[in-house]
């Protein structure tokens, strides 16, 4: 992307100005320069695109038999998989993130989205139950699905395509419309997402995307409009309770994916190679920009000092750089007012008696870098629980790491946090593997692995992570209307 591109909403099948034509500057995280002009969407916008995802679910959408959705519903998957090389570009430009990311993880994962809810919804059987009568002849009765309607979408920018599809994909499914507020830091591929609507042939007004901001911008007014029957959110803890607030009024349903503050359990009995090379990933991939991420370290006291020795190594191996180059594996922050949180908890962290195994600050960068919002990968040690940066939610590439000596113990300190989204446990014990998972208060543990996903199961936070579970059938939970028919025989 050379020049900067003008960047507009997509509403009724049609990219559209907004009225007054405002436009947002979106920088490049890895050198800083304007790479396009994004259209700010307010009130009329959010109107619209409701007004035409409502229109949609009683036009040619709403009549669709669930094999013509499903059939549909492959050819967004197979349209994503064919133009792969734009959807990766576009989301290294907003990321920065490196290629292998894209190409590997976040882009397959999108077209995935569609796939694997499409054999759901195909898939799924009803509910049923015979009951007796006092006349002996009995009553069946039998559960339908209907769409709930129209979806507000929220979406942040650390996954932007996995995670707003991972919405869109199942509402669709259900046989919703849906009106998507991406992330104002990324809304490169919710846009490319019409043109595939459009190739695909999903009617108009079913997939709507207004861009804006969040507070008193087109966030706000989305989860504030009448017309949206359920609000999707993925996003920080402080503004689900924002709009939850929004969506009390109308009684509307909230399925919520928020903040996460995740251990890792590295038990002496495991296998140390695959370990440090998990924590390494949960911590430091997409620089530390994940929401499942590792920024808490807990490791057996027996292998403490090596295990530190050993991430430090890989930590420092990083390799800096533009995304496009696939030498590089380590990319910047999404944006400089990011970089600034992260940079001040590596303040803190100092302040409050840290000792820095490596890191701390910022990279010497090329001159055509520096604009970027880059920060080094850190590791600390030597903390209280009560530290700042090993109580609250940093989103950056760092962890701390403290030795334990008891499965009680570690436990006790992995649960001993207001998130609870997501844990990592390494040991080679089985018996002590199925005891701690058991026992630690997260919605997802993942066991000798981290983020290996099978879109079946169920995903989502329990405490201040997250309402509800998504992923399979669990989605269908929050994107239909469950209804009971009792038939008299
Ligand atoms: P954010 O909450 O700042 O923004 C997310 C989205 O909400 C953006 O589109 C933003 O414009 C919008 N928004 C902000 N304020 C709003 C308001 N008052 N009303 C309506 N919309 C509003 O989050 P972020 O910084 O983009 O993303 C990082 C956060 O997301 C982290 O806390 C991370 O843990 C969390 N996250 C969670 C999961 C999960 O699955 N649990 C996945 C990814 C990210």
């Amino acid at each position: 992307m050379s020049q900067p591109q003008r960047i507009h909403h997509f509403i009724n099948g049609e990219f559209t100005a907004s009225p007054d034509a405002r436009y947002f500057d979106k920088r490049s995280p890895v050198d800083g320069s304007v790479i396009a002009h994004i259209a700010e969407g307010g009130k009329a916008d959010i109107d619209d695109a409701v007004k035409a995802a409502r229109s949609a679910l009683k036009g040619e959408w709403g009549k669709l038999s669930t094999d013509q959705r499903v059939d549909l519903l492959y050819g967004v998957a197979n349209e994503i998989t064919r133009r792969f090389d734009d959807f990766v570009a576009a989301e290294m430009a907003d990321t920065g993130q490196p290629s292998h990311v894209q190409k590997h993880v976040f882009i397959p994962r999108g077209a995935a989205n569609f796939k694997v809810f499409a054999d759901v919804i195909k898939n799924v059987a009803a509910e049923s139950f015979r009951m007796a009568t006092p006349d002996g002849k009995g009553a069946l009765n039998y559960a339908i699905r209907n769409p709930k309607g129209v979806i507000g979408v929220i979406s942040p920018w650390n996954a932007p395509f996995l995670l707003m599809t991972w919405k869109v994909g199942p509402a669709l499914a259900c046989g919703n419309t849906v009106v998507v507020k991406p992330s104002e830091e990324t809304p490169l591929t919710a846009t490319l997402l019409g043109e595939v609507m459009n190739t695909v042939g999903i009617p108009k007004g079913v997939y709507n995307v207004v861009n804006g901001f969040g507070p008193e911008s087109a966030g706000a007014y989305l989860t504030q409009h009448p017309g949206v029957d359920a609000i999707t959110f993925t996003g920080e803890t402080r503004t689900g309770t924002a709009i939850m607030k929004a969506a009390a009024e109308g009684m509307r349903d909230v399925s919520f994916e928020l903040g996460g503050k995740n251990a890792g359990i590295v038990f002496a009995d495991c296998n140390f190679d695959a370990a440090v090379d998990g924590i390494f990933r949960s911590a430091f991939l997409n620089t530390g920009q994940v929401c499942l991420g590792t920024e808490r370290v807990y490791v057996e006291r027996p292998i403490f000092e090596r295990f530190v020795r050993a991430l430090k190594a890989k930590v420092e191996a990083v390799r800096y750089g533009r995304p496009e180059n696939s030498a590089n594996n380590y990319g910047p922050l999404i944006s400089q007012e990011h970089r600034d949180k992260v940079l001040s908890y590596y303040k803190k962290a100092v302040a409050e008696g840290a000792t820095l195994v490596t890191g701390g600050g910022v990279p010497d960068m090329p001159a055509e870098l520096a604009g970027g919002s880059w920060v080094q990968p850190t590791i600390w040690t030597g903390l209280p629980e009560t530290a700042a940066v090993v109580r609250e939610e940093i989103f950056g590439p760092c962890c701390h790491i403290r030795p334990f000596d008891s499965e009680d113990e570690v436990i006790e300190l992995a649960n001993d946090n207001e998130y609870g989204l997501a844990t990592t446990i390494w040991t080679e014990n089985l018996s002590r593997a199925h005891r701690v998972a058991e026992r630690v208060e997260v919605g997802v543990t993942w066991v000798n692995s981290w983020f290996l996903r099978d879109l079946r199961t169920p995903f989502g936070g329990s405490k201040q992570s997250g309402i509800g579970r998504e992923g399979g059938v669990h989605s269908l939970e929050f994107y239909t209307e469950t209804r009971n028919v009792c038939i008299k025989l």
